[in-house]
């Protein structure tokens, strides 16, 4: 089989699958307990929180631990909006967030809240002047992704954090999903960030939300109390070990699996440039994990279920759209053209995928092309 969809999610690592079980078995006190056990769950809770904001390098943060990136970005978002509602209830975001983001903020109109959608250019990325112009003196938060989830397009989260210095009251949340343990950015100046352990060959419902200690949110859920008043509930202590080590684990192989996956993109590229029947959407500075084309002429639907028939996965439409919409909302942001954002194709890559794999997706992908019918 070959798998090409690993911005959807990723196969677990062995070596954390086995610690999650170990750490299942000797750490299943509850971590609220007063007991020995419990306050030895609650010791090895901390160390995983201690590690991640270590292993990030973030010295004013805090984080807690969430189910994976749409509980962190639900958390962030309505949390903050909620808290800070008294100065104002303008937020900003852009057109080509993930629906966690997307539908939490719109979730937020019902609430009386005023939501401005930034657009893209023809790079997949914001533009500053055009933040700059959308602030208002009631926005109260700023809502930018990082790495799109589609195309791979790179915010210049340093340039908007150094221009939103200018505005202390508003609060800064990046959906850092696709790039924790992708780039090597830090994150210091950001107020909240989201991500999930999955992307990064950790445990599917594991994930976290880090934010600056000097600011505050309201919890989604009553309850007990767990994870600072931010996320009652159970915390499962061997899984927040699980997200610390593969955390660790994507940090320290970084420009290993980035220069890795740098040169499996280059090869990708120069393999469908200059064919007419494709257009390719990812920039050419885009994060190398992803790389997004679409078919002119056919469907890509077709194509991506003649390809998964072989065991070849890759993806028409992010996964969390995918059932829902015909069409991805992100490339008809970038270019304009439904037929081309009805039928986009997209790989995101490993540490674990290889070239052999990229030619054996061009041979397949050119008999397929070759053997069904035309779009129109
Ligand atoms: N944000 C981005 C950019 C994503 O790519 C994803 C998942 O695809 C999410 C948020 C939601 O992550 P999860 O499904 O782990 O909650």
């Amino acid at each position: 089989m070959i798998y090409f969809d690993n911005a959807a999610t990723t196969l677990p690592d062995k070596d954390i699958l086995e610690e999650y079980n170990i750490n299942s078995l000797k750490l299943f006190a509850n971590s609220s307990s007063n007991h020995k056990l419990g306050l030895f769950s609650n010791i090895k809770l901390e160390e995983a929180r201690k590690d991640i904001l270590k292993t990030l390098n973030l010295k004013d943060h805090n984080l807690i631990f969430t189910s994976g990136a749409t509980e962190s970005i639900n958390l962030a978002l309505k949390g903050t909006a909620k808290k800070y509602q008294n100065r104002g209830k303008h937020i900003i975001s852009v057109i080509d967030e993930h629906l966690a983001v997307k539908n939490a903020l719109e979730a937020l109109k019902n609430d009386g809240f005023e939501i401005t959608y930034l657009n893209i250019n023809n790079k997949g990325v914001i533009s500053l002047e055009e933040l700059k112009k959308s602030i208002r003196k009631d926005t109260i938060l700023v809502s930018i992704m990082h790495i799109n989830n589609e195309l791979g397009s790179i915010n210049d989260i340093k340039e908007i954090s150094k221009l939103l210095k200018d505005y202390p009251k508003i609060i800064f949340h990046v959906d850092a999903t696709q790039s924790i343990g992708k780039t090597s950015f830090n994150y210091n100046d950001v107020d909240l960030i989201s991500f999930s352990g999955h992307k990064i060959h950790g445990l599917k419902n594991s994930g976290a939300l880090i934010y600056k200690k000097k600011i505050s949110f309201v919890p989604l859920n009553d309850g007990g109390g767990h994870e600072f008043n931010y996320r009652s509930g159970t915390v499962d202590v061997a899984k927040a070990i699980s997200l610390a080590s593969a955390i660790k684990k994507s940090y320290l192989d970084l420009d290993k699996n980035l220069n890795h996956v740098k040169e499996l993109n280059n090869y990708l590229r120069e393999k469908l440039n200059n064919r007419d029947d494709i257009i390719i959407n990812s920039d050419i500075n885009a994060s190398p994990y992803i790389f997004n084309f679409s078919l002119k002429n056919k469907k890509a639907s077709v194509v991506v279920e003649a390809l998964s028939n072989l065991d070849v996965f890759v993806s028409s439409l992010s996964a969390c759209s995918s059932k829902k919409n015909p069409y991805s909302y992100v490339v008809l942001a970038l270019t304009n053209d439904i037929n081309l954002a009805s039928n986009t194709i997209r790989i995101s890559f490993s540490k674990d995928n290889t070239k052999e794999e990229i030619d054996v997706f061009i041979k397949e992908f050119d008999n397929i092309m070759r053997n069904i019918h035309e779009n129109r």
